[in-house]
């Protein structure tokens, strides 16, 4: 559906100047807003929310959970505002843990910080709730959308579907249409069904994402131009620092993935100044480690022509060579289909988990800096 810019427009401006819109529900002792504006929410603490997003098939209402730890009232304005959020797939929940342990590490700290930290523990329950990445509408026997496709939403009086109009809540309702975020950090981890290690994405275009991407340390830097209607590729239009973080496996906790994950987050706050530098740097700009760091601008997805079975050869973060055998493709006999193998030299960025597979499946992704001119800002082939 075609939004008319004005309307937009209109709407946008009116909801950024709004105050907090309490619905006078309180749900598990938190209080419902429609619109959250950080002015009104509580200095020196970490206070939830729930977030009016919509309403499901039949009329069950739909709520987000939120936590935003403010500290004295003046650093409202004078420090920044990072927004955290996690399980906008529903089956890529290591981020919810992520964002529960900020907020609890925040709880003793509140008083001293410089700034304001919002964090959206799940972003998509009706995709947890069927335990798969998607949101279901109801509507003509059902669709499925990714709503990391459909930000910033679509206002209500436009027509908007469930996912829009969720989108739309929480860019506007709570992320003020970017004026109550300055830094944004969208957690994920990989869909159902393959595997990789601590990497993410990040668009080298707009500044202080690469420091964003390079503080997290991780096992790969996938530089790229990002996915239109991603969290981070909203933001990023909107000038807002974003990566999107991916933390392993989806569906089951790893929790050194965890684990270093909130340790970045720490960074990205004390590099914010939002927390006081950490004594052992006396004060200077942490220096990331990136010893361990691969840096890439191209991925290459490698299908299965068959569906059958996976058996891989290969384990995640391996450096392959042109030519090497990286999973065979059997089928129910045992007998061998197919043998995916490496078209360059590269690295093994995920591979799959689930040993059933069908035809088109990426079953092996590598990593690699193609030479290509074209691929500078990111290429995914
Ligand atoms: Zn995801």
């Amino acid at each position: 559906m075609k939004l008319s810019r004005q309307s937009l427009a209109a709407a946008l401006v009116g909801l950024a100047s709004a105050q907090t819109n309490f619905t006078g529900d309180v749900l598990q002792g938190a209080q419902v807003v429609s619109f959250l504006d950080l002015a009104d929410v509580p200095s020196n603490a970490v206070t939830r929310y729930y977030l009016r997003v919509g309403e499901l098939n039949g009329g069950l209402p739909l709520h987000l959970p939120v936590f935003v730890a403010r500290g004295p009232p003046e650093t409202l304005a004078t420090g920044k505002k990072l927004s955290l959020s996690a399980a906008i797939h529903g089956d890529e929940l290591n981020g919810v843990r992520v964002v529960q342990r900020v907020f609890e590490g925040l709880e003793s700290v509140v008083g001293t910080l410089n700034g304001t930290v919002i964090g959206i523990p799940t972003v998509n329950p009706p995709g947890i709730y069927l335990n798969q990445r998607n949101y279901f509408t109801a509507s003509s026997s059902g669709f499925l959308t990714n709503v990391n496709r459909v930000f910033p939403g679509v206002a209500p009086e436009d027509g908007a579907s469930g996912p829009q109009l969720l989108a739309y809540n929480v860019w506007n309702g709570l992320w003020g249409n970017t004026s109550q975020v300055d830094v944004g950090i969208d957690l994920h981890t990989l869909s159902t069904g393959s595997n990789s290690s601590l990497w993410c994405y990040a668009d080298f275009r707009l500044p202080y994402v690469e420091r964003l991407a390079k503080l997290l340390q991780p096992n790969t830097i996938k530089i790229d131009p990002g996915e239109p209607g991603s969290i981070e590729t909203t933001f990023v239009s909107a000038g807002i620092p974003s990566i999107t973080v991916e933390m392993g496996a989806a569906k089951e906790w790893r929790v050194s993935l965890i684990n270093r994950a909130v340790d970045f987050i720490g960074r990205v706050m004390e590099d914010l100044a939002i927390l006081p530098a950490s004594s052992a740097s006396g004060g200077a700009a942490y220096v990331p480690d990136l010893s361990q760091t691969y840096i890439i601008t191209t991925f290459e997805g490698l299908a299965s022509n068959f569906g059958g079975f996976v058996e891989p050869l290969v384990g995640v973060d391996q450096h392959v060579t042109a030519g090497q055998q990286l999973a065979n493709i059997r089928n129910v006999f045992g007998d061998v289909l197919q043998t995916v193998t490496a078209p360059v030299d590269a690295r093994i960025h995920q591979i799959a988990v689930d040993p059933s597979t069908e035809p088109g499946e990426r079953v092996v992704q590598l990593a690699y800096n193609s030479t290509d001119p074209e691929c500078a800002d990111g290429c995914v082939l």
